[in-house]
């Protein structure tokens, strides 16, 4: 796989010094996601508190792609409301099918356009968007259980 070397300096950082990479004991939904085709494997803790995403702490093993997609995930929406959130992971997600036809907006996806070229190797694009789909389904989960509350 041939990604721009300064991208590849991104990722790399990320999967040598991952962020936020310590499951928290305190979490409003707990996710466990694989991706079989790799062997990606990704627990992540999500925290949301009016709103706004407090917290998000994971735990993985797998190809340096998955597990720096996750660690960029969590320095990009830690902080951001959750509707700000769904709009960069919509973004991110147009941006891996788009097979290398879309440049992403650097401003709205910071680090996570590191993997922009990603998208121009399909095998790959599930090991990317393994944390983005982990966080989604845990943000669900969370706010089905903020209605119980
Ligand atoms: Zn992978």
């Amino acid at each position: 796989m041939q990604l721009d070397n300064l991208y590849q300096e991104v990722i790399l950082d990320h999967y040598k010094h991952p962020q936020n990479k310590k499951l928290s004991p305190v979490f409003d939904a707990q996710v466990h996601h694989v991706n079989p085709s790799c062997g990606d494997e990704i627990d992540l803790n999500l925290t949301i508190n009016d709103g706004v995403i407090s917290n998000i702490s994971w735990d993985g093993v797998g190809c340096s792609i998955s597990q720096a997609s996750v660690s960029i995930l969590t320095e990009l929406l830690i902080g951001k409301k959750i509707a700000d959130a769904y709009s960069i992971l919509d973004q991110f997600v147009a941006l891996m099918q788009s097979k290398g036809a879309v440049p992403g907006d650097e401003y709205v996806l910071e680090d996570a356009i590191a993997l922009a070229g990603v998208s121009k190797y399909p095998a790959r694009i599930k090991c990317a968007l393994l944390g983005w789909m982990a966080f989604k389904d845990a943000s669900v989960q969370a706010q089905a259980k903020s209605k119980l509350d």
